[in-house]
């Protein structure tokens, strides 16, 4: 039986059950934190581990088993505190490596030298190491490839990425999962990119496609055969599709067959070292690990959606991404 790579270590493909396919633990920035931690909230590291495991325990007594944390570095990965979390809660938590910028690499990235071979360049060494050897000295390999597209588009260092990113996964056979802007298309660029490294685009899941209700585009993307992410409940900015809307979108293309490809989750963080209250995120109340449970799957069910149907959505359309593939 396959299996894939956990904080705990490896688990059976088959073992995985419903699966959050896109949230996050911990999104810090170390650097504002040693350096101005007046501007962060929650600064102590046992209470940020004991409300995340919290939180993690009722997920995981409402029945679900597996959540992908796409916290890449860029994000302030840190897995040490994602250990320390696993050891207080029961669920299979798999943790990605890649690059989460808009824009530009980090200097000490930038700077590095570069090979003129993609499949060389030292970001595509860093990834693989992730996934082969263990992420630092911590032991815990990576499960999933991250990259992303916002606002500014292609950048030469989010091409960069992108095309390292491909290689991983070809070296690697573990599966891609982005970030995108809905609102510029993005995701086709993505797919643009991937494809032109070789990259088999059944194995990616363009994320934050639920953000639009742009079904052209959407369709745009499954007939190339990847998956998308309806992967933001409860993050309701005011540019974004709303409940109903993201809703209605998936029950839609449900109907039209591409409940194959097709993955459910919020995009929620256990701790943001930004969302002091008071500030931009009390914006969202909704934003939750589980509003799915509580309010979107009785919606999804509502407009017609079948329980196999989220089976496949939130079980076997996770497993089949998280289980690697051959290399290639
Ligand atoms: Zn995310």
């Amino acid at each position: 039986m396959p299996t894939v790579e956990t904080v705990r270590g490896r688990v059976s493909s088959d073992e995985l059950g419903t699966v959050f396919m896109h949230e996050h633990i911990f999104l810090v920035d170390r650097e504002v934190r040693d350096e101005y931690p007046a501007l962060v909230w929650r600064d102590d590291r046992d209470e940020r581990i004991e409300l995340a495991r919290q939180a993690l325990r009722e997920l995981k007594e409402r029945g679900v088993d597996t959540l992908v944390d796409c916290t890449a570095p860029g994000l302030g990965r840190h897995i040490p505190d994602v250990v320390a979390v696993n050891q207080g809660v029961d669920l299979n938590i798999v943790v990605s490596t890649g690059y989460y910028t808009f824009a530009d690499l980090p200097r000490s990235l930038k700077l590095y030298p570069r090979s003129e071979r993609t499949r060389e360049d030292v970001l595509t060494e860093l990834f693989i190491g992730d996934v082969r050897d263990g992420i630092g000295d911590s032991g815990v390999r990576a499960g999933a490839l991250k990259c992303c597209t916002d606002a500014p588009g292609v950048t030469p260092d989010v091409e960069r990425i992108l095309r390292a990113i491909a290689w991983a996964h070809r070296e690697t056979g573990v599966f891609i999962t982005t970030h995108t802007l809905a609102a510029n298309r993005s995701g086709l660029d993505q797919q643009r990119i991937l494809a032109e490294e070789g990259v088999d685009l059944t194995r990616v899941v363009i994320g934050h496609t639920g953000d639009t209700t742009d079904l052209d585009y959407i369709r745009a993307l499954l007939d190339r055969g990847s998956t998308i992410g309806s992967d933001r409940f409860g993050f309701y900015l005011d540019t974004n599709a709303t409940l109903e809307e993201r809703v209605r979108v998936v029950a839609e293309l449900c109907s039209l067959g591409y409940t194959d490809r097709i993955i459910l989750s919020h995009d929620y963080s256990a701790h943001v070292d930004a969302r002091r209250p008071g500030t931009f995120f009390d914006g969202f109340p909704h934003w939750r690990y589980t509003h799915l449970l509580d309010d979107v799957l009785p919606a999804l069910r509502e407009a017609g959606v079948t329980e196999e149907q989220l089976d496949q959505m939130l079980v076997a359309n996770p497993r089949r991404l998280l289980t690697p593939g051959q290399p290639y």
